[in-house]
C-alpha cells in the first residue's frame, strides 16, 4: 500500500515516492533543550513517531534523524533576543552545558515513557560547528552572504523564490521593515548564519571561525545536519507549524543555494499546535504542562499518547483535563478488553478481522489518519461475530503504528477506577471492623453493594466480588 502524505510545500496530499527505491530519509527538528519539553512539544514527537513508523510499516528502510538544539536558538525570531541555553544557564546558575545535558535526558525520558521510537540518529548541533562553517562558506563563494556589524548574513535578495514554502508576501514583509530591530540587516528578512558581535560578549558557547570568533544561527543547524546525515537532497523534513515562517523558510534559502539543489526537501510536513485556554501552548509564556506533572497527577503517559492519537496532526487540539480523563478511560477499557481477548487462542486472522485491519491501514496510510485508525479497533472490538484470538492479534499487529504497548494488556489488566474507589472502601471497612465501628463498616458494605459490590469475609481478610 502506498503512504500518502499532506505536503505544505504543495498544500496538497501527495503519494510519497522516495528519491531511492525503497528508503526512505526523514529529519526532525528536534528539542531546543533549555528547559522540559511541554506537552505540546511532544505532540509533536508522537506525530513524528507516527510517520516513522508508518514508513516502517509500508516497507520502507528509514533513516530517521533527529538533532538537538543546543545552542543558536535566540528567544526571538528575528535574530534578536537572547540565545534561549545561555539565558537559561544564567537564570539558574548552571553551565550551559550542565543545562544541555539535564533537559537532553528529560526529553528522552518522556519519549520513552511515550513509547516513542528512538530516531536512529540523534546529533547535537554543538557537535557540528565545522559542518555549518563548511555550508557558510560555500554560501560566500556563491555570493549570497554579507558581514555586517561583525555578524554573517544570508542575503535573501540573491535567489529568486524566498519564502516559497510560508507563501509570504515580501512586499508585505518590507512593510513590516519598519519593527525590525537588527539595524545591520540590507533586508529586514536577511537572517544571521554566523554571531562574532553577540551583545551577550560573555557568550560562553563560542568557536573559532573565519569570520571570528562566535557561534552558529540557528537555521544553518538543521541543513549542516540534515545533510551530513541524510545527504544534500533528501526525502522528509519535518517540525511543527510554528517553523514554517522563518526557521524553516530560512533553512530552504541557505540550503539550495549552498547544495545548488531544487528541491532541496520533497516533502514537507508539519504538526499543529496543541493549544492551551489561553491558545498555542509556548514555553515562552511559562505557562507549560509538561508530561512529568501528568504523571504526578495519576495519568500514564500512554493517555496522553491516546489523547494525541484522538487528533489528527493537521488539527488543532485543546487540551484539558476532561478530554485526557476521557481518553484515560477508554484507554484503559480497551486494555481490559484485550486482556480477556488475550487469553483466548487463534491461529491467524481470517477475513472478518482482516477487513478491520485494511480500514486501519488506509486510514495510516493516508496522510496518518490516526483518529480514523482508532475508530476502526474499536469497531473491530466491539464487532461480536471477530472471534476474540483474532482481536488480540490483529490489535497488536495495530499497534505496531499505535505505539500504546497494547501487548501489556496480557500481563496484568489495568484497574477500573471504580475498583480502586472500591478496594479503598474495602480497606476503610477493615479498619472500621478492626475499631468496632460495625455501623460504619456495615454503612460501607451498602455502599459497595450500591457500586456493584459484595464484600465477602474470609479467614484471610475480606475480598470483593462483582455482584
Ligand atoms: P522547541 O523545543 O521549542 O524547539 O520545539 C520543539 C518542537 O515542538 C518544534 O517542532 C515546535 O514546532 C513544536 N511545538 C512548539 N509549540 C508547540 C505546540 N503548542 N503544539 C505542538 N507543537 C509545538
Ligand atoms: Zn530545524
Amino acid at each position: 500500500m502506498t503512504v500518502r502524505l499532506y505536503d505544505t510545500m504543495s498544500r496538497a496530499v501527495k503519494e510519497f515516492v522516495p528519491i531511492e527505491e525503497g528508503k526512505a530519509g526523514l529529519y526532525c527538528c528536534g528539542p531546543t533543550v533549555y528547559n522540559f519539553a511541554h506537552i505540546g512539544n511532544l505532540r509533536t514527537f508522537i506525530f513524528e513517531d507516527l510517520l516513522h513508523r508508518t514508513l516502517v510499516k509500508a516497507g520502507y528502510s528509514l533513516t530517521h534523524v533527529m538533532n538537538i538544539t543546543d545552542v543558536g536558538h535566540l528567544t526571538g525570531d528575528g535574530d534578536d533576543g537572547e540565545d534561549k541555553m545561555e539565558k537559561s544557564a544564567r537564570e539558574s546558575g548552571r553551565s550551559v552545558w550542565d543545562i544541555a545535558e539535564y533537559y537532553t535526558k528529560a526529553f528522552f525520558d518522556d519519549e520513552k515513557d511515550l513509547n516513542i521510537i528512538r530516531p536512529d540518529i540523534v546529533c547535537k548541533a554543538t557537535d557540528h560547528i565545522n559542518d555549518m562553517i563548511e555550508i557558510i562558506k560555500k554560501l560566500e563563494e556563491g555570493g549570497h552572504t554579507y558581514i555586517s556589524g561583525g555578524n554573517v548574513y544570508f542575503s535573501i535578495d540573491t535567489i529568486d523564490d524566498y519564502g516559497k514554502l510560508a507563501k509570504l508576501n515580501l512586499d508585505d514583509l518590507k512593510e513590516g521593515a519598519r519593527i525590525e530591530v537588527d539595524s545591520n540587516k540590507r533586508n529586514p528578512k536577511d537572517f544571521v548564519l554566523w554571531f562574532t558581535n553577540s551583545k551577550f560578549k560573555d557568550q560562553a558557547m563560542q568557536w573559532p571561525s573565519p569570520w571570528g570568533t562566535g557561534y552558529p544561527g540557528w537555521h544553518i543547524e538543521c541543513s549542516a545536519m540534515s545533510s551530513r546525515y541524510l545527504g544534500s537532497h533528501f526525502d522528509i523534513h519535518c517540525g511543527g507549524i510554528d517553523a514554517i515562517p522563518v526557521h524553516h523558510t530560512n533553512e530552504i534559502a541557505q540550503s539550495e543555494a549552498a547544495f545548488d539543489q531544487k528541491p532541496w526537501v520533497n516533502y514537507w510536513c508539519h504538526g499543529e499546535f496543541l493549544l492551551n485556554d489561553k491558545g498555542k501552548m509556548s514555553k515562552s509564556s511559562g505557562e507549560f504542562l509538561t508530561l512529568s506533572l501528568l504523571k504526578e497527577k495519576g495519568y500514564d503517559a500512554l493517555d496522553y499518547r491516546y489523547f494525541c492519537l484522538g487528533g489528527h496532526y493537521r488539527s488543532q487540539l485543546k487540551f484539558s483535563f476532561e478530554s485526557l480523563d476521557q481518553a484515560r478511560s477508554a484507554r484503559q477499557t480497551l486494555m481490559r478488553r484485550l486482556a480477556e481477548c488475550s487469553r483466548a487462542k487463534a491461529d491467524g486472522i481470517s477475513e472478518g478481522a482482516r477487513h478491520y485491519l485494511d480500514a486501519f491501514y488506509e486510514a495510516m496510510f493516508n496522510d496518518l489518519k490516526a483518529p480514523q485508525a482508532l475508530a476502526a479497533l474499536w469497531s473491530m472490538m466491539r464487532d461480536s461475530s471477530i472471534p476474540d484470538g483474532e482481536k488480540w492479534l490483529a490489535a497488536l499487529e495495530m499497534d505496531s503504528i499505535l505505539g500504546l504497548s497494547l501487548e501489556k494488556a496480557q500481563e496484568k489488566e489495568e484497574p477500573q477506577e471504580a475498583d480502586s474507589e472500591a478496594l479503598s472502601l474495602l480497606e476503610q471497612r477493615s479498619e472500621a471492623k478492626k475499631a468496632k465501628n460495625y455501623a460504619l463498616a456495615d454503612e460501607i458494605r451498602s455502599r459497595l453493594a450500591s457500586m456493584g459490590y459484595k464484600v465477602v469475609d474470609t479467614p484471610k481478610g475480606a475480598t470483593l466480588e462483582k455482584l
